[in-house]
């Protein structure tokens, strides 16, 4: 029988916090557990915001945690080919149209409509307004030509052709940490026709994502409730690219004394400066809940 593999996937963007080291030592507890492999990802296609120095951190801070990963790491700006082959994978069906709205377009667009109607227009699980498709069914001549004089765009998923071929219910698993597990059923439509390829690189988080865990031979998705939601899409496009869905826990989030979830954004405290300030890694294990047991409850 082929081992468990559970990943720990950051962006090196920022500094890693208590929430990841969280997420990286509870997949590693995981892995333990189920005598399974553990895998780190760098998730840098975001190539203006990651830095060099900051994958160094990553690593860093999780030998600081005593954590161990297997060699080499996946770096998923190093694989824009495969995230490329997928998508075309989805252009030849059809599933994909190219969309020029910059976000001011579209957050004026969404203003008239919501005028208009005197009703809000709905909003994806981030909060964000669906796409009011403004792009969609545009004049293959017109695509050409705009796409031929370099305009830039980006490639949302045609969240109506989707359906038409793959009209679901789109189930996966999910598990707990006391082991059981139930089906639950993803409702990706409430994405919209969301972005597949960006327009400063050739992917998407949910595109890479999705094509990773299938080409690491990801058994086991462990990462935050943040990312919960996201799980519906990338369970519909694991179908339309044919990949497997692996079984997903999206894990409780690390509050701040507010009660609010630490962010690199809200510059949280970073597990370096933890360290400076002269806190161990075993303290850190421990607040964590993962010094007495090798995994905590919840
Ligand atoms: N790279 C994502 C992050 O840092 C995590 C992706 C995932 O675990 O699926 O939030």
């Amino acid at each position: 029988m082929t081992k468990p593999v559970f990943r720990f996937a950051p962006s090196p963007n920022g500094r890693l916090h208590l929430g990841h080291a969280y997420s990286a030592l509870l997949n590693d507890a995981l892995a333990r557990r189920f005598d399974g492999r553990f895998l780190l990802r760098i998730e840098d296609i975001d190539i203006t915001r990651c830095r060099p120095e900051y994958e160094r951190a990553i690593d860093e801070d999780l030998a600081w945690l005593g954590l161990e990963w297997e060699r080499p790491v996946r770096r998923q700006s190093e694989h824009f080919s495969d995230y490329r082959s997928s998508f075309q994978g989805l252009k030849g069906r059809g599933l994909v149209y190219p969309c020029f709205c910059s976000r001011k377009h579209i957050a004026e667009r969404i203003e008239v409509i919501e005028a208009e109607s005197g009703e809000a227009w709905p909003r994806d699980p981030d909060g964000a307004p669906l796409y009011p498709g403004s792009c969609k069914g545009l004049p293959s001549g017109e695509v050409a030509r705009r796409i031929g004089a370099g305009e830039v765009h980006a490639w949302r998923l045609d969240s109506e052709a989707a359906c038409r071929l793959l009209p679901g219910p789109h189930v996966f698993t999910r598990f707990s940490l006391d082991g059981t597990t139930d089906l639950v059923e993803a409702e990706p439509w409430r994405w919209g026709d969301a972005v597949i390829v960006r327009k400063d690189v050739p992917t998407s988080y949910h595109l890479s994502v999705v094509v990773d865990d299938a080409l690491q031979g990801v058994t086991h998705v462990v990462r935050g409730r943040d990312l919960e939601a996201a799980t519906d899409l990338h369970v519909l496009l694991q179908r339309l690219l044919g990949l497997s869905t692996p079984l997903y826990h999206h894990h409780g989030l690390i509050l701040d004394p507010g009660g609010d979830k630490l962010a690199k954004s809200r510059r949280s405290e970073a597990l370096s400066a933890l360290r400076t300030r002269g806190v161990t890694a075993a303290e850190v294990r421990q607040r964590l809940g993962f010094a007495a047991q090798p995994m905590p409850s919840t």
